[in-house]
């Protein structure tokens, strides 16, 4: 007798994946990495600075940075002290100095002063781990090696049910499972302009969310104990 397949929760994730990734399309169609960039190697750069700062940040200092060392071997023959000089203002920056350099030197020596494209090899770099790779191989090269997994990401992805995992190697596992490959790079670029203009992490506003429909707002109180006195009369 044959059997009578019954969608398992696990297709319902991927089902609503897939409407979340459609409707993340329509809403921020031209979404693209905040961080200013003209080449892969200034993107790279970039995104190392942007750790425990701002993308607005890292646009003030890059300019500089990039005029000063325009090319790997620049970098990679720069003083520390120029550098951190430079970048100081992004926080945390002698250690950003000394990964920047540190990764311009690997570049020189050990990939011909071009950026690898394999996360293999991106991740043998100074300061660079796997997000890092996943956003410059995604947004430089259009290689599809992960789902970038930042704050944004990892926090949407649990009010919207895509996982119930923390740790960010966890949340990208479970979201190459519910995408398409098509779909990685695209996906994260837009929940992070989504978590940035409407699901703010103090206060998401999801009456205004096109993803309202799909959204299980995992952890979130029910909306209409939310909403002002007036509007629940209203919505009855
Ligand atoms: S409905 Fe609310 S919780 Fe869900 S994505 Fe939109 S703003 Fe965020």
């Amino acid at each position: 007798m044959p059997q009578i397949k019954h969608a398992s929760r696990g297709d319902d994730r991927k089902q609503r994946a897939l409407k979340i990734a459609r409707q993340l399309a329509k809403t921020y169609a031209d979404a693209e990495c905040a961080l200013k960039h003209d080449n892969p190697f200034q993107l790279l750069a970039a995104t190392i600075l942007s750790a425990q700062c701002t993308d607005e940040r890292v646009n003030m200092v890059t300019p500089a940075l990039f005029a000063k060392y325009p090319t790997p071997a620049a970098l990679a023959a720069s003083k520390q002290a120029d550098v951190e000089r430079i970048i100081q203002s992004t926080g945390f920056f002698r250690a950003k100095s000394t990964n920047l350099r540190g990764m311009a030197q690997a570049l020189v020596e050990q990939f011909g002063g071009e950026l690898p494209r394999t996360l293999d090899e991106m991740v043998t770099l100074p300061g660079v781990g796997r997000k890092t790779a996943n956003v410059v191989l995604g947004t430089a090269f259009g290689l599809p090696t992960g789902v970038v997994v930042d704050t944004h990401v990892k926090r949407l992805t649990r009010l919207l049910g895509l996982t119930k995992n923390i740790d960010p190697v966890k949340i990208e596992h479970d979201l190459a499972e519910l995408l398409p490959k098509s779909e990685w790079i695209n996906f994260s670029h837009r929940l992070i302009h989504h978590g940035r203009r409407i699901c703010n992490a103090r206060k998401p506003n999801c009456p205004e969310c096109p993803l309202l429909k799909i959204c299980p707002r995992v952890g979130l109180p029910p909306l209409s104990t939310e909403l002002p006195r007036s509007t629940r009369r209203s919505n009855r």
